[in-house]
């Protein structure tokens, strides 16, 4: 997925050069690097730095539905959407931050709902709903 991302991005960054200037790069932050917080989730939940050990989990543990709905992606709420967008009022970086992150959510949806027959995770206010409902 990693090369999706990358690709995509780069073509979005392309096409917005003429009209953001080097403020398309910004669209690698959100298009492609928003996937870091996968490691993020790995040393938290293994207690490990160990990069290569990550790798290999991402590419076995988390082909499983179940190891792969537990995982908590903290750069992929989509209740960033509607903040990128009112700061895009204010500064052109959020413009291309909010189309590379749109462009990834895209993407990530795409493929969870291929590999795994449903999209689940990415709202912040769905998981501390559900958090609240299971302390109950
Ligand atoms: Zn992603």
């Amino acid at each position: 997925m990693l090369w999706q991302h990358f690709t995509v991005s780069t073509i979005i960054a392309i096409a917005l050069y003429p009209f953001l200037g080097l403020w398309s790069l910004v669209v690698y932050v959100t298009g492609f690097l928003i996937d870091s917080d996968h490691y993020l989730f790995y040393i938290i939940k293994k207690k490990s730095w160990n990069i290569k050990k990550a790798y290999r989990y991402f590419r076995t543990e988390t082909q499983k539905v179940s190891e792969y709905k537990k995982m908590v992606k903290v750069f992929h709420f989509l209740e960033y959407i509607p903040v990128m967008l009112i700061a895009s009022l204010f500064h052109t970086l959020f413009i291309a931050a909010a189309i590379g992150f749109v462009a990834h959510i895209i993407m990530d949806f795409i493929y969870e709902e291929h590999a795994f027959g449903s999209v689940r995770g990415y709202s912040l206010l769905s998981r501390l709903s559900a958090g609240k409902q299971k302390a109950l």
